[in-house]
């Protein structure tokens, strides 16, 4: 079995759920005692998250960039980056180690793929929902195009991520907007909605809309574990 590295903490809420999924998916193929040979640097999510909202782009892809080689050198096979958001700096980390780095994005693609759907809801921070990066790799990866939320309702997903689910308070309220966004997304056309962001799946669960739910943590973590263990 490889060494999977994470770089966590953005926020623990998700980055705990990861390590779960992770031994989880593991124990179930292996059986037994078994468990994931993991290597994680977690880091404190306050100044980081700060200085994304002034824009300090350069600072944070400097900080992660340290995080990813720090775990190749100590022995991690490959990386996952257990936020959404910071994928928006995925190539830049990328230059900094040797081991693959898998893309959450690529791991959802491949998911909506094998499932046939083309048009599909994001839900996620502003960052993710707004900015090109994570729609861009969708549409040139795997042909899929996003359909976005209004920005009314884009704020107050956004919200809900950073002042409650990033803090562990999940809220009946909160739920039930992010549904009535989903029904909306729905009635344009979504045949599915990703739950873009990897604390979601704390707030949103599979039985709580019909349309199905793409959630970027299970997929992250599935991914990251078929390839620890092929060739086993
Ligand atoms: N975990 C989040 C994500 O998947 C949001 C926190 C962050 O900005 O890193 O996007």
């Amino acid at each position: 079995m490889k060494t999977i590295g994470l770089i966590g903490g953005m926020s623990w809420q998700s980055t705990r759920t990861y390590y779960d999924l992770l031994n989880e998916m593991v124990a179930a193929r292996l059986g037994g005692l078994h468990s994931a040979e993991i290597l994680m640097r977690s880091v404190d999510f306050a100044g980081l998250e700060a200085a994304m909202q002034r824009g300090e782009w350069t600072a944070i892809e400097s900080r992660l960039g340290d995080e990813a080689a720090a775990l190749e050198q100590g022995g991690a096979d490959c990386v996952l980056l257990c936020s959404n958001t910071m994928h928006k700096l995925y190539g830049r980390i990328a230059t900094r180690i040797g081991i693959p780095f898998f893309h959450i994005a690529d791991a959802l693609g491949h998911a909506l793929a094998a499932d046939g759907l083309t048009r599909v809801g994001l839900l996620g921070t502003r960052f993710t929902m707004v900015e090109d990066f994570y729609a861009t790799r969708l549409r040139e990866g795997f042909g899929i195009d996003v359909i976005l939320p209004d920005e009314g309702q884009i704020g107050r997903i956004d919200a809900v991520i950073f002042d409650e689910l990033c803090r562990g308070i999940v809220e009946d309220s909160s739920r039930n907007s992010y549904l009535e966004i989903m029904d909306g997304l729905a009635a344009r056309g979504a045949e599915g909605i990703i739950l873009g962001c990897t604390e979601i799946e704390m707030l949103v669960k599979p039985e709580h809309h019909a349309l199905p739910l793409y959630d970027t943590t299970l997929l992250h973590a599935r991914h990251a574990v078929e390839w620890a263990l092929s060739g086993d």
